[in-house]
């Protein structure tokens, strides 16, 4: 069954674009044999990622990255069936908040970082539920 899990969790070093770029590089061909779609978001010191694919399939793979030693303190937000994916054309995109247009970061900045100035990610399910879906219309 098509499913998703969407966790969050705290990078063991400061994020760079190199460090998520790390990932993307292993993620890519095992997400394609695996028919594992999804997103992975870090800031910060935090990571935020969706992958969607079958119901065991993802559930293996988000044991496998648990183990991961450049991230700890993982919090599955959700987990579930879902009618279709929203990143279909994506094994794993990688999104960094510095590279959106400046109007786009100031609306989420103004949207879901308090005082609209530096950006976090959200740290609860409905504001991440709510920032992936906006990310994904951007
Ligand atoms: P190996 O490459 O042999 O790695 C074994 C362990 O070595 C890893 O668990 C890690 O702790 C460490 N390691 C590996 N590479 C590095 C490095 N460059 N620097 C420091 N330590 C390292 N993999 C996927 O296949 N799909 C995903 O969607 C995915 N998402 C991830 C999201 C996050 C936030 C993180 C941190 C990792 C993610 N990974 C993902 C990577 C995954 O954890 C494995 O590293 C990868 O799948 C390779 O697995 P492997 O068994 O070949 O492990």
């Amino acid at each position: 069954m098509l499913s998703h899990i969407v966790y969050l969790s705290d990078s063991t070093n400061f994020i760079s674009w190199s460090l998520i770029k790390d990932i993307l590089l292993s993620s890519d061909e095992n997400n394609k044999n695996k028919n594992v779609t999804g997103i992975l978001f870090g800031h910060g010191i935090n990571f935020l990622q969706v992958l969607e694919g079958d119901e065991t399939v993802i559930k293996k793979l988000y044991k496998h990255i648990a183990k991961d030693e450049r991230h700890q303190n993982i919090t599955l937000l959700d987990f579930g069936p879902v009618a279709e994916r929203k990143f279909s054309d994506w094994n794993m995109k990688g999104f960094n908040f510095n590279n959106l247009p400046k109007e786009k970061q100031q609306h989420i900045l103004n949207k879901y970082c308090d005082a609209g100035e530096e950006f976090f990610l959200p740290n609860e399910k409905k504001s991440c539920l709510a920032f992936i879906d906006e990310i994904t219309q951007l």
